[in-house]
């Protein structure tokens, strides 16, 4: 069956998550019947299997969320959610460096925004994945840490600084950008995960 995957198109590396995941369903065997979306207002989101936050920066995606009326049927929708970078500090239920920001509470986590620091802004490490051999090489751009993930969320990878991959039921937050890896097996692991 077919899957429609949503990527959220206000702000941040949308064209890179709609490669992505056009690429992975075609790894899958799953691209005939399914589409991958640039989702622009809130009508559309309700429709789809699987919703991508892409990473960019939290402040102004939040705001525009709010602004299209989208916050609402987010915390409605009833696929997965892979949320990247930014997409996770949006998926989170607390941010701990910046009170202010409303993050929409979906994944039982509280994140850091700017856990890594000025020096490191952005930097690329090979990341040993939860049941894979293998390790992913995951590219990190301002990236946030998971500082505290709840008992119903499953912690895929941790770097010393803190975790940076997690999954929650079919949603999946990751502090780095896998849509700039040429690695799609995280892709592919939210893709099982969905109904559809
Ligand atoms: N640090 C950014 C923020 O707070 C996220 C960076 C990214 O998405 N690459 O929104």
């Amino acid at each position: 069956m077919g899957v429609r995957i949503g990527v959220l198109d206000l702000q941040g590396d949308v064209s890179e998550h709609l490669l992505a995941f056009r690429e992975a369903l075609a790894l899958a065997g799953r691209d005939r019947g399914s589409s991958v979306v640039p989702i622009r207002s809130a009508d559309e989101i309700a429709g789809c299997d699987g919703l991508a936050i892409p990473g960019g920066e939290s402040t102004t995606i939040a705001r525009m969320v709010d602004r299209k009326g989208m916050r609402d049927p987010i915390l409605e929708f009833s696929g997965g959610i892979f949320a990247t970078c930014a997409g996770l500090i949006l998926l989170s239920a607390a941010v701990e460096d910046d009170r202010r920001f409303l993050p929409l509470g979906i994944l039982d986590a509280t994140v850091c925004r700017n856990a890594f620091g000025r020096q490191r802004e952005s930097f690329e490490q090979d990341l040993p994945l939860e049941g894979e051999t293998e390790p992913f090489h995951a590219v990190f751009i301002r990236a946030p840490v998971i500082t505290r993930a709840g008992t119903g969320v499953r912690i895929l990878a941790r770097l010393p600084q803190g975790i940076v991959a997690v999954a929650q039921g079919s949603h999946m937050g990751l502090a780095f950008h896998p849509e700039l890896s040429r690695d799609r097996r995280l892709h592919l692991r939210f893709l099982k995960g969905l109904q559809g």
